[in-house]
């Protein structure tokens, strides 16, 4: 190996480019597993191969960082543009920022469910672009519905906790339901300035007048009136359902659902009380009154949301026209489906309420807090989100283009270990001596160590493994089968409780000839009791090695033949939740 010209100086720039990343010290690791991915054949002399990496690394850090910088600019100087492209995958430039003193986005989330996969879009893209153009993005808790869309404590608590998580912390957040008088304001002078009336009608016949492009007969009196009707709702003159203000609009919309549309309305707030503010209020905003006073109050100067929300931008600029004020830049993006997902908030909401599901991170859910349990890593999200970016056609995405994205991450960080799904005894016979197996915790970084077997046999020469019976059924009597990184054996039989087989040879390539299935296996008495929630909610019970002892909780590990999975609880017997294959 040391008279390969070519790995050496393969090692060298890996070492020269890795060393410049890091402030002139190159790192071992990154460096093994760069060369074991571009030359997969070394992985069987990955020691030697250790040692190399190990002598050329030394000669590399021994440089200057100058000395370093110069000799990758001068023989690679296609690496670092190279990278910085691939770094920048940016979103495309928002229209006429000029036009801003600085960029606020926000995110305005109803505080009464667990948000999801679903929220992703808005949440990434709204935070992306304020750090892209240094600007500010808001967190707006949007809790002015006691009564349908009732907002529950614990919600503000998890929504501000999954914001962490995904790496997009607010620069200020804001709660409506502390802004009420700053509402009340507002709404006193659109019904001074004749902008807003507060109308007593039935709905059946509003909706008639409404729909033939007429005034109901509140329309049309004095502002004066409607400022004394103002003052009965807020002082309790109007039980829930007697009085709403009305935003007026052109009442010759072609869109009749935006004609004169409802911007406050009064609550039976004794029955409904406010989980934060309790029964202080009795008149409450409707949402496009909230939300549209909001942004311009907060200065919001981009507004990125589904286009769900155009009929509401029609709306609102009602309101923006009667108080002189411009409307924020819009950018409405397409819906985003996952398929296989259940992204319905309602759905969601009534499944938790039936106990169909158990709690909010429930594996079967799309919530953050279930992503997080199953080991979805937060910059896959937000790498999918932002490739997708925010165009205004409908994406459809499934569960496989978010788990590609995660494996991306994980392939890297996870360590291997065993887990054996419903063990089945396997007896091997004729095993002349001790077998000390070596398992590296991932194969392309061997400097992090190793899991350490030993397989002896007993005075009669049989050892004793356990292998998943998923592995071996009666089909397989007469085949070799090699146990990884052990040794092959031919299996003789297969019943429910054992497999009889005996020892044919340890070498690699005898297994490799006759295409032989490789299995993992744990030495009896190594094992650990574990059980693995899969994302159906089932459980996938076995056993794993006893390395895993040493795993700590919200580790991600691969489970070998198995799939990706997330420690969530290790004791006397270990808890696991299924990520992906
Ligand atoms: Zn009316």
């Amino acid at each position: 190996m040391e008279e390969n010209r070519e790995l050496r100086e393969l090692i060298r720039k890996a070492a020269l480019v890795n060393a410049v990343k890091h402030g002139g010290q190159a790192q071992i690791g990154p460096i093994v597993g760069k060369i074991l991915g571009e030359k997969p054949e070394l992985r069987s002399k990955a020691k030697e191969l250790t040692g190399l990496i190990d002598k050329i690394l030394r000669e590399v850090n021994s440089l200057s960082p100058d000395e370093q910088k110069r000799i990758v600019e001068e023989k690679w100087p296609e690496t670092f543009v190279k990278e910085k492209a691939e770094q920048e995958k940016r979103l495309p430039p928002l229209p006429n920022v000029d036009k801003y003193h600085m960029v606020v986005t926000r995110f305005a989330p109803n505080p009464d469910c667990a948000l999801h996969l679903g929220s992703a879009r808005a949440i990434i893209l709204c935070y992306q672009y304020a750090r892209m153009y240094k600007g500010k993005f808001v967190l707006r808790f949007e809790d002015t519905d006691p009564k349908t869309k009732r907002p529950a404590l614990e919600f503000y608590a998890a929504i501000r906790y999954d914001l962490s998580w995904l790496g997009t912390e607010p620069d200020l957040e804001v709660i409506q339901s502390d802004r009420i008088p700053i509402y009340y304001e507002y709404a006193e002078r659109l019904i001074k300035d004749g902008n807003a009336y507060v109308c007593t009608c039935q709905l059946t016949y509003f909706r008639e007048r409404v729909l033939a492009s007429q005034p109901c007969v509140c329309r049309v009196l004095s502002p004066e009136e409607h400022l004394s009707r103002w003052n009965r709702m807020l002082t309790g003159g109007y039980k829930e359902g007697e009085a709403v203000v009305r935003v007026k609009t052109d009442l010759n919309h072609p869109n009749p659902a935006v004609r004169d549309w409802p911007a406050l309305r009064v609550i039976d707030i004794e029955k409904y009380p406010h989980p934060r503010v309790g029964t202080k209020y009795r008149v409450w905003p409707l949402y496009n009154l909230a939300a549209g006073l909001d942004d311009h109050l907060l200065g919001i100067t981009f507004i990125i949301r589904g286009k769900e929300h155009l009929t509401n931008q029609v709306r609102q600029e009602y309101l923006y026209r009667h108080l002189g004020w411009n409307y924020p830049e819009a950018i409405h993006y397409g819906r985003l489906k996952i398929t296989g997902a259940t992204l319905s908030k309602s759905k969601i909401v009534q499944g938790i309420r039936e106990g169909l599901y158990k709690s909010w991170d429930d594996p079967r859910l799309a919530t953050f807090a279930a992503l997080r349990r199953r080991g979805i890593m937060p910059q896959a999200i937000k790498k999918m989100i932002i490739d997708v970016g925010p165009k205004t056609s409908d994406v459809i995405l499934s569960w496989e283009n978010l788990y590609a994205y995660n494996r991306k991450n994980l392939d890297q960080t996870a360590n291997r270990y065993f887990f054996v799904q419903n063990p089945i005894e396997l007896k091997v016979k004729y095993v002349q001596k001790a077998f000390f197996a070596r398992l590296n915790l991932h194969p392309e970084h061997p400097e992090r160590g190793v899991r350490e077997y030993a397989v002896k046999p007993d005075a009669d020469g049989i050892a004793s493994l356990w292998v998943s019976s998923k592995d071996l059924d009666a089909s397989k009597a007469g085949v070799m089968i090699r146990l990884m990184e052990l040794f092959n054996v031919k299996v003789e039989s297969v019943n429910v409780y054992a497999v009889q087989s005996s020892f044919l040879s340890e070498s690699y390539e005898d297994a490799r000839r006759v295409k032989a299935q490789l299995i993992h296996w744990i030495p009896e008495g190594q094992d650990m009791p574990c059980e693995v929630v899969m994302p159906d909610g089932s459980v996938a019970e076995g056993i794993a090695e006893t390395a895993c002892k040493g795993l700590n909780t919200d580790e991600v590990v691969q489970f070998e033949r198995f799939g990706f999975v997330r420690i969530d609880q290790v004791g006397k017997k270990l808890t696991a939740y299924y990520a992906h294959k």
